[in-house]
């Protein structure tokens, strides 16, 4: 067993860290508190190779591993943790599951613009009566002619304001086995974007509605059926939500350990207080422990997609690590870390959402049990006896 990056890693760490201490870092503090998508820094990160690092050539990627995407993604969050959303919608978002799953065609139409960093594609999952509980979601995709016929909406979605291309679950029929997926274009007629809300990290997302939304035969990413491997691909993304959480805590976590070696009190820096200094190796022990089980799902990725146990654990640990680092480091700081300017409440606040974004720490806890008992725990209430289906 080996815990060290190779030096091919190391190099490739090294030349990503030193581009965005020098390049990224001055700009983080405006970059988080804009309500922008950072696009200039999306073509950037596409010109040096950043985006579909883990796809193919043959797709435009780099055809590297789920390693080396981890390495980039907090790399850049280290530095600038706003500039990190870009490497996760190139790399961990639904472009991975897109790119996993989709025809020739639909690559060549959607992969070009999204790797050159000029255009997103969002997931629509979550729908107003379909959080935790996916599967029971409502929206449908019916026959019609040689297309479908979709209808329902979605709630909650990262860049919705900005994509161009949607990945919608939908429904082709009825229970788990008639769940798939759909393509919808920005401009689809029948499909309108409602007006955005703002999540407590800043982030906005705005309702979608499907109403009528014609869309033809080659919008079908994954027909009945799909689902498992929809999660499989979704997977990945719940590796950059991790990625990134434990990143936003050791961004904070450096920033307090400066804070405490500098600021004095009672005649003393802050780093002298065995108070303080417990709080700094409890931080270290949760993010380097969340840190292993992120590397471990990573490295024992399955061509290139981690195992659903492995991910729900290196999920759970990142995101609560992430999230207590930020608050602590929040405290250590004082005042000048909860005030507007500080990048550490913005850790704080976006450590914050990923417990809940993208299956909530309870629903990865609830996974982890499962493989623990090596038994399936149905979160629905048992059937009375004799009841249909
Ligand atoms: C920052 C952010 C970004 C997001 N981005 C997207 C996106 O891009 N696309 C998209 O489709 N959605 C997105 N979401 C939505 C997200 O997927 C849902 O919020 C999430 O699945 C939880 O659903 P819910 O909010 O409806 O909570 P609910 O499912 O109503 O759950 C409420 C609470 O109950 C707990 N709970 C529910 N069921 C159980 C159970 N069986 N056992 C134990 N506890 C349980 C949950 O953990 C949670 O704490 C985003 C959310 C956030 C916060």
């Amino acid at each position: 067993m080996d815990f060290a990056l190779t030096a091919e890693q190391t190099l490739f760490q090294d030349t990503v860290r030193r581009f965005a201490r020098q390049e990224l870092a001055a700009g983080a503090r405006s970059r988080a508190a804009a309500d922008a998508y950072p696009w200039d820094v999306a073509r950037r990160l596409a010109g040096m190779g950043l985006l579909g690092i883990t796809l193919p050539a043959a797709d435009g990627g780099a055809g590297g591993t789920l390693v080396d995407a981890v390495i980039a993604i907090q790399a850049v969050a280290e530095a600038c943790p706003r500039s990190a959303d870009v490497v996760q919608a190139g790399n961990f978002g639904a472009i991975r599951t897109f790119a996993e799953y989709a025809t020739a065609a639909q690559k060549a139409r959607y992969l070009p613009r999204l790797l050159a960093g000029e255009a997103l594609i969002a997931v629509g999952m979550t729908e107003p009566e379909a959080g935790s509980a996916v599967t029971d979601l409502a929206t449908r995709a019916t026959p019609d002619g040689d297309g479908f016929l979709v209808e329902g909406s979605k709630v909650f979605g990262t860049h919705s304001g900005e994509a161009e291309l949607f990945l919608v679950y939908v429904r082709f029929g009825p229970g788990v086995g008639g769940i798939g997926s759909v393509l919808i274009e920005r401009d689809t007629p029948g499909f309108t974007i409602g007006p955005p809300s703002r999540f407590m990290n800043g982030e906005r997302w705005s309702p979608l509605y499907f109403e009528r939304c014609r869309i033809g035969a080659d919008a079908v990413l994954l027909p009945a059926g799909g689902f498992k491997r929809q999660m499989a691909g979704f997977n990945v993304e719940r590796l950059g939500n991790a990625a990134r959480a434990v990143a936003l805590g050791r961004h904070a976590f450096e920033t307090a350990r400066e804070h405490a070696l500098t600021r004095r009190q009672f005649d003393r820096p802050l780093c002298e207080f065995q108070g303080i200094q417990w709080k700094f190796a409890d931080m270290a022990l949760k993010l380097d422990a969340a840190q292993l089980l992120l590397m471990r799902a990573a490295v024992n990725a399955d061509r290139g997609l981690p195992s659903a146990y492995e991910t729900a654990l290196a999920k759970a640990a990142c995101n609560l690590a992430g999230f207590e680092a930020a608050n602590e480091a929040l405290q250590v700081l004082g005042a000048t870390g909860f005030s507007e300017e500080s990048l550490v409440q913005y850790c704080l606040r976006r450590t914050r959402g990923w417990m809940i974004a993208g299956g909530s720490v309870e629903m990865m806890k609830n996974r982890i049990a499962e493989e623990i008992f090596e038994r399936r725990f149905p979160q629905r209430p048992p059937r009375a006896p004799g009841a249909g289906a």
